[in-house]
């Protein structure tokens, strides 16, 4: 069947097989040379896409222990963090790294080693992986963590499957007293205000800043600086909130239910919704409390919110920078993006903390940008140039995201690329089992 990640580009014939019990596994690879687990497809490009043999885990998808004294939870790979969300809010625990998607999957989260917008304090969801189950390439299943198999435990962090496929993990869930988060919304008139403001912002758990990234001159980079955490109980009860641990109301409120016409999308329509965006936010900044759904996964509501982006789908380029050369470099960015007018309803920067232990985990201390273009023959030449900006300011593109980028700037963006090769090559069934569009296109 015909495969795409969540930009819908590129779209891939595939064959699709769905992972029902552990012991399937090599049945269903025998008659394969390579494969790769797909979780939800909630990646942007052709990572979870092997024409050869694409492994859905949407079946395994189990929740098999937890210890409430720990917050340990053990789970299939397939599980959905909408379903541990579901699960657990009511019983006091949320998930210790949320991505801007509750409909990933935990072995998703773990191959690509998912922030959230609490990196800067709590790193990345892998920092909270206590151990993990993969099949390797021989047809053996190992059992990694910090002290067994440490090599392949970190490989397979941010590893995007080619390690092996995971089929269980144990993590860390935190312990929350209310559902709802107290958040505050600050306007930034330019980068630089943005920057500063994340900056400050590192006494709340959770920060992100939305950028107009259409925006020129003395306003290059003004957007809307977001930040919250948790309510307590004794708080929440002066807002009048009677369920201190609802769930979600309800999956979707919208439906997209037709690809947009691409000719919508253009500097004027992109310009004018970033504009009255940010005017609005600007007017209404204030700390208020809202449900955690809204607060962690506003695009969640609306559901296939893909489909506007046109038939022929879009491409997210996400990049980070050190800490050093964030400031000039966003603004090399920013400045070439609203040049070219290829703009992005969404534009998200964000302060990460420092590295974490997955040798190709995308986050490094420094600001991350991401943005959303519509797939145009001219993308591809735009992702090139902001490519070239990224590498001479030392940084890297998140493999999660990724459609376009070449094995060279991967290769220099990411330096724990050899060990990484190194326990590919040294783990028994070799390298090259595993593999993927992406890595195919990487040369990984
Ligand atoms: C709206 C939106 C917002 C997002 N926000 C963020 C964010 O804030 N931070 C962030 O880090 N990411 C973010 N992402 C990206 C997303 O978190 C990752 O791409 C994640 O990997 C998707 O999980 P999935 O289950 O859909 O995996 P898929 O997209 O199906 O697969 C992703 C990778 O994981 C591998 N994989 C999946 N399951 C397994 C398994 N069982 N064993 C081995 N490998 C496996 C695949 O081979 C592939 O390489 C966002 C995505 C969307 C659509």
């Amino acid at each position: 069947m015909m495969l795409s990640g969540w930009g819908r580009y590129p779209a891939i014939e595939c064959r699709l097989e769905r992972l029902r019990r552990n012991e399937d596994l090599w049945d269903l690879a025998a008659s394969h040379d390579t494969l790769i687990a797909r979780g939800n497809g909630r990646s942007y490009g052709d990572a979870a896409l092997n024409p050869d043999l694409t492994l859905s885990m949407l079946a395994m998808d189990r929740m098999l222990a937890f210890d409430a004294a720990t917050g340990l939870l053990t789970c299939e790979a397939g599980v959905l963090l909408a379903d541990i969300i579901r699960t657990f809010v009511p019983r006091g625990w949320f998930p210790p790294v949320v991505p801007g998607t509750k409909f990933v999957t935990v072995g998703g989260m773990i191959a690509a080693d998912a922030h959230g917008k609490n990196h800067h304090r709590d790193g990345t969801f892998g920092a909270h992986v206590a151990s993990l189950t993969l099949a390797t390439a021989d047809g053996g299943v190992r059992e990694c963590s910090r002290t067994d198999d440490a090599g392949l435990f970190r490989a397979t962090l941010g590893g995007m499957g080619l390690t092996g496929v995971i089929l269980r993990a144990s993590f860390r869930l935190v312990p929350i007293e209310t559902a709802f988060v107290m958040a505050e919304t600050l306007p930034a008139h330019d980068l630089d205000e943005a920057m500063a403001l994340l900056d400050a912002s590192g006494d709340w758990p959770y920060s992100v800043a939305w950028i107009d990234c259409l925006a020129r001159g003395a306003a290059l980079g003004r957007g809307l600086v977001m930040r919250g955490r948790f309510l307590e109980r004794a708080a929440l009860a002066a807002t009048g909130a009677t369920h201190p641990l609802a769930p979600p109301a309800r999956v979707h409120w919208f439906k997209v239910p037709v690809d947009a016409p691409s000719m919508l999308l253009n500097r004027a329509s992109i310009g004018l919704a970033n504009a009255l965006y940010y005017r609005r936010g600007r007017m209404g900044a204030t700390a208020r409390s809202m449900h955690f759904d809204r607060f962690f996964f506003p695009l969640d509501g609306v559901e296939a919110w893909n489909r506007l982006y046109g038939r022929r789908g879009f491409v997210q380029y996400q990049c980070v920078l050190p800490l050093a050369e964030s400031a000039s470099g966003m603004a090399a960015l920013l400045e070439r993006v609203s040049t070219v007018g290829q703009g992005s309803f969404l534009a998200v920067l964000k302060l990460f903390g420092a590295a974490g232990e997955g040798l190709l985990s995308f986050p490094m201390k420094g600001y991350t940008l991401a943005l959303d273009f519509p797939m145009r023959s001219g993308t591809p030449a735009l992702f090139g140039a902001l490519d070239a900006i990224t590498h001479a300011h030392g940084g890297r593109v998140y493999l999660a995201k990724d459609a376009c980028c070449t094995p060279e700037r991967v290769r220099e963006g990411y330096p724990g690329h050899a060990a990484f090769e190194l326990v590919r090559t040294t783990t028994p069934g070799g390298r090259g089992r595993f593999d993927s569009m992406l890595s195919r296109r990487l040369a990984l």
